[in-house]
């Protein structure tokens, strides 16, 4: 926690590639051989990093293609049902692109609520998977996510906060983590705590 003063975006580390000062929450990734900040993953299927800069329009591509699977769905479905005559290799072979579609959606799905959830929480896969390898993030409590300002905030922040300027996030201090690893209570449903 050293490199990280809390309540700042110093970090006194130096990307041994970029040779840069790395803020809290970026990542070098060698794919791209950049420093990314709030680095999500690097996509292989886009060939690019997932950061704060395209963590949004990712969102939104993950729930297009959820929605083109969902309609190809929707079409296989009433070529199968409809009732005109036509070859068995053309019915067998909807059926199997039916299935491989399924499973397709099946994945599209499960990752376009994981990345929902990461949104709510302001937090991103590299985070969340090596959590207790990112020194900002050691001995933090599991259920505390250090950088959420709450559910409307960080999807107003995540949606909305694009001025073309990168946003660099200060360390919470000892105090807001506190504040933050707080049990809820009946008074925080008042008082809109958790949004
Ligand atoms: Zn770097
Ligand atoms: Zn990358």
């Amino acid at each position: 926690m050293g490199m990280y003063p809390p309540g700042t975006t110093i970090r006194t580390l130096t990307c041994s590639y970029c040779n840069i000062e790395q803020p809290p929450r970026a990542k070098h990734c060698h794919d791209c051989d950049k420093c990314v900040l709030q680095f999500d993953h690097h996509c292989v299927w886009l060939g690019t990093c997932i950061g704060q800069g395209n963590h949004c329009r990712f969102w939104w591509y993950i729930l297009e293609e959820t929605v083109l699977c969902l309609w190809t769905g929707f079409l296989y479905i009433t070529f199968l049902k409809a009732d005109i005559a036509r070859a068995w290799w053309k019915v067998g072979l909807v059926i199997l692109l039916l299935i491989i579609l399924s499973i397709s959606l099946i994945f599209l799905f499960l990752l376009l609520v994981f990345h929902s959830y990461l949104i709510m929480t302001n937090q991103t896969t590299f985070e969340l998977v090596r959590r207790r390898r990112i020194p900002y993030l050691r001995g933090v409590a599991g259920r505390v996510h250090p950088f959420s300002d709450g559910v409307c905030r960080n999807i107003f922040r995540f949606c909305c906060e694009r001025s073309g300027m990168y946003r660099l996030e200060p360390l919470p201090t000892a105090q807001e983590l506190e504040e933050k690893s707080r049990p809820y209570t009946c008074s925080d449903c008042v008082t809109c705590r958790c949004c």
